[in-house]
């Protein structure tokens, strides 16, 4: 048992619609105050060592719920130090007194999802902006460069191994530390469809190349996902 657990917070309904993703759309339910609470106990009936808390796009809210990702860090940490908290946020709009929240919370990794190729945002990220996600990670470490940032993304859409290159050179850039990247799999029929299965010696070459240019850990391979052994990229890192 790896004591470990993702959680969603904020409601199931997401304001944004990207193709590839199945997650309800459209307009969401108010805040429920008592939810870091809730997540908090959880955590501690389960006796979880490593937690990851992440929301669907919540641009309805004026801080995009960083205030109640923020307090449901503080939550889990009341319980005990100890417990990793890893946050997969969204882009928050940019809106930099929003991502302060999350920074200043005492999560031990800050996570936000590159998803895919900048050539492919308008297609399959419409709402979503690729330099204001950079820029995100970017100011993350500019507010506290000892939080460990960390992005995932999902291979199989059209997408070429340059681009992939040019993204992963991108996070570096902004001092990301941690990478992921999986196979996409089209959660339904109404989603958009896989373009193509990537052969697992792909995935081995951009693990290797994830090393080379300084991401601290990496898991590259068909079935790895955001949240996929979160808690051994802090104990693999290089
Ligand atoms: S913003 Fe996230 S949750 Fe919302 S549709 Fe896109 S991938 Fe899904």
């Amino acid at each position: 048992m790896r004591d470990t657990a993702t959680f969603m917070i904020l409601g199931n309904i997401c304001t944004r619609n990207c193709a590839f993703c199945s997650v309800n759309k459209g307009k969401p339910l108010g805040i429920d105050s008592d939810e870091p609470k809730r997540v908090a106990t959880a955590v501690k009936d389960m006796g979880l060592k490593y937690v990851v808390i992440t929301s669907p796009t919540r641009d309805d809210l004026s801080d995009g719920g960083a205030a109640i990702f923020a307090e449901t860090v503080r939550e889990i940490k009341k319980i005990s130090d100890n417990i990793k908290v890893e946050l997969l946020v969204p882009d928050f709009q940019g809106n930099k007194e929003a991502i302060d929240k999350v920074v200043l919370s005492g999560c031990d990794v800050l996570g936000h999802n590159l998803e895919t190729a900048a050539a492919l945002y308008p297609f399959v990220r419409k709402g979503a902006d690729y330099d204001r996600s950079l820029n995100l990670l970017n100011y993350i470490k500019e507010r506290d460069s000892g939080i460990l940032t960390k992005s995932s993304i999902m291979l199989g859409l059209g997408e070429t191994v340059e681009e992939i290159q040019l993204l992963m050179n991108d996070l570096r850039t902004v001092k990301c530390d941690l990478f992921a990247a999986g196979q996409y799999l089209s959660p339904s029929i109404y989603t958009y469809k896989v373009k193509e299965y990537i052969v697992p010696e792909t995935f081995d070459a951009i693990e290797k190349y994830a090393y080379e240019i300084g991401f601290l850990a990496s898991k590259c391979a068909p079935y790895v996902r955001s949240s996929y052994l979160a808690d051994s990229f802090i104990s693999s890192k290089k």
